[in-house]
């Protein structure tokens, strides 16, 4: 038997792809020129919102997103625990601490009906996270939000392209982010970026991921300085405008640009990204076929209104009806060469959170019980016919 490992996930690169870089590396901008602002605009107009903030990394734009929901030491946000140690990170570089509210059973995304009892008077965010792609509850989650006054951060890193109630995901909230990682719908090999309606909390990110600096003039606070009429031997010698080299930091930001090498690649990724989801959605569409028939497997649930973007599939195992263990259904499909994986341990059970904020076993069970018995088989756009053929004979033959 000679058959390759099939990964979990993979980057579909092309030619295209490969020439839109080569044209970027041969241009006069590696970093901060057009193709950056171009990939914001594309990117906005596909989420349905009016600005793009392109950062470094999906993680980059969760600490500026909240940086701009005014997050900083003594705050909290909340956030569900099954998700990748990001959700929280960006809150906690900015000194504040991680809440947690339950998920969902049945789709595995924040359950609005446990969020309220997780704010406090010291909330200032709620960082939902569209879990395998599946848009959260987002009419009750902002409702709440709304009603506590504080600000939604979407985490839309598995679920660009994917819609609620007949509307793009990054208008749904607040601010919401995007991944660019190699494992994402559309890769520029590391990148993210916030979409948003609020002109002011776009201010607020484009200062942040370049050192907290403006060279906006209209945005100037020390007309003197910026003007160079502040010195002896100039003072009182008015100009009008800002001197052409001056510009302020007028917050402590960060160096999270991202370079116009990566959004040639993205912009040229973007173009495909409705093939990739169709794609991604018709491989769901038939491992829900396969495995629903199964009485050892539960398929992920889909809520009717929303259209998932499918990053992840999500298998739970019935283990209570199976004499293996999930350690052995995952070892043995690996040996098989079925690139299966687990996403995620929850956050709350990381020995960081642990140690930090005291949370434990049993603290969220509907995240423990999911965690407990989820299996995420392989999904990518260049995934084949045979090789999903493969990952559905594997599966059902290991878990029989
Ligand atoms: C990928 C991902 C991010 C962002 O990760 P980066 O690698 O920094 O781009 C954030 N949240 C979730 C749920 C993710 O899967």
């Amino acid at each position: 038997m000679d058959e390759s490992f099939i990964p979990y996930a993979r980057q579909s690169i092309d030619d295209d792809d490969i020439a839109a870089v080569a044209e970027a590396l041969r241009s006069d901008w590696l970093t901060q020129g057009p193709r950056v602002a171009a990939f914001e605009e594309a990117v906005a107009k596909r989420a349905g919102a009016k600005h793009g903030i392109a950062v470094a990394t999906g993680t980059a734009a969760l600490h500026a997103a909240c940086r701009a929901a005014g997050v900083g030491p003594g705050d909290e946000v909340i956030t569900a625990p099954v998700t990748f140690a990001a959700s929280g990170n960006g809150a906690l570089y900015l000194g504040a601490s991680v809440r947690f509210a339950d998920i969902r059973p049945d789709t595995y995304c924040l359950d609005p009906g446990k969020l309220e009892a997780a704010i406090t008077p010291r909330t200032k965010a709620i960082i939902p996270v569209d879990q395998t792609g599946q848009p959260c509850d987002m009419d009750e989650i902002n409702a709440i939000a709304r009603k506590h006054g504080v600000k939604v951060i979407e985490d839309a890193a598995h679920a660009l392209g994917a819609t609620y109630k007949g509307r793009p995901v990054g208008g749904l909230a607040d601010m919401t982010v995007f991944s660019f990682h190699a494992v994402k719908h559309v890769t520029t090999g590391e990148g993210g970026m916030i979409v948003t309606d609020d002109d002011a909390l776009a201010a607020v990110m484009r200062q942040f991921r370049t050192h907290g600096i403006t060279n906006d003039a209209a945005r100037m606070t020390l007309a003197d300085q910026a003007a160079d009429t502040d010195t002896p031997a100039t003072a009182g010698r008015n100009a009008a405008t800002p001197a052409a080299w001056y510009y302020e930091m007028q917050d402590l930001g960060f160096n999270y640009r991202i370079t116009d090498i990566q959004c040639a690649l993205g912009l040229s990724q973007l173009a495909k990204l409705d093939r990739f989801v169709e794609r991604r959605r018709e491989i769901a569409r038939r491992y829900t076929e396969a495995f629903a028939a199964s009485p050892v497997l539960v398929v992920p649930h889909q809520e009717a209104d929303r259209e998932s973007a499918w990053h992840l599939y999500m298998l739970r195992l019935g283990l209570e009806g199976m004499t293996k263990t999930r350690r052995q259904v995952f070892d043995e499909l690996r040996a098989k060469g079925i690139g299966v994986h687990v996403h995620y341990i929850p956050l709350h059970l990381q020995p960081y959170y642990r140690d930090r904020f005291g949370t434990k076993r049993g603290d969220f069970p509907q995240a423990e019980a999911y965690y407990d018995s989820a299996l995420t088989v392989p999904l990518f756009p260049a995934l084949t016919d045979d090789e999903c053929g493969r990952v559905i004979a594997a599966v059902l033959e290991t878990v029989a």
